[in-house]
């Protein structure tokens, strides 16, 4: 267990006690165990002692709340439970809000497809960047490394807004092409609308949004 990991770099990386996987130590929600076994949440990661460690994934919190017998990674002092039964909902939270603004930035490039506003695809994109038609970038996740290269080139010559989202099944479902990784919208109204929700700036709905640009003209 004690396996003494050398890392080049300085950043502290600890072990998420449930799903494994490593993180910077800052980003985990340290616990450390009290004589009868029962761990205490050490907001300041200050305390005495071992500390297990735990990451903030929603499952992981659910293991550790939830989970019965063996499968539960440890038991949680009741003080500390409540403080992460309070972790656990917000992220809850966090990740349905996730959700629901992929699902609108969807409903947007569907809207958007219809409008004739989109390029499908490196090439047709590549297109809409040098004529300055494009005005945001969208590129899925999961894009290959060399298209993403390429792409990279393109965008450095016409620098233009660009957000990585989704991931290319997401897209190609939504958009009606088969594996597509990257398009550009090529309408300011549009790549306004997609840029706020992602950065979680609230409209009420895409119905609303048109309804405002009518009375504006
Ligand atoms: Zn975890």
């Amino acid at each position: 267990m004690a396996k003494a990991v050398k890392k080049k770099k300085h950043i502290a990386e600890r072990m998420c006690t449930v799903c494994r996987k490593r993180y910077p130590q800052k980003e985990l929600m340290r616990f450390t165990m009290d004589q009868n076994n029962e761990a205490h949440i050490d907001l300041r990661g200050k305390s005495a002692g071992r500390g297990l460690y735990l990451c903030h994934e929603y499952a992981c919190m659910e293991a550790v709340l939830h989970a019965s017998g063996k499968r539960r990674p440890f038991n949680l002092h009741k003080d500390s439970r409540a403080i992460l039964e309070g972790l656990h909902a917000k992220q809850k939270q966090i990740d349905c809000k996730k959700e629901n603004r992929e699902s609108d930035v969807l409903q947007l490039l569907g809207l958007a497809r219809r409008a004739n506003k989109l390029s499908l695809g490196f090439d047709a994109t590549g297109e809409a960047i040098k004529s300055k038609e494009a005005k945001l970038v969208l590129i899925a996740g999961d894009v290959k490394e060399n298209t993403l290269k390429k792409l990279r080139k393109v965008l450095e010559l016409n620098p233009i807004q660009s957000v990585s989202l989704l991931n290319k099944e997401k897209l190609s479902k939504a958009l009606g092409r088969g594996s597509l990784a990257i398009c550009s919208v090529n309408d300011q109204g549009f790549s306004e609308a997609i840029m706020d929700i992602l950065l979680g700036k609230k409209i009420n709905s895409v119905e609303g949004n048109k309804e405002s640009e009518v009375k504006n003209e």
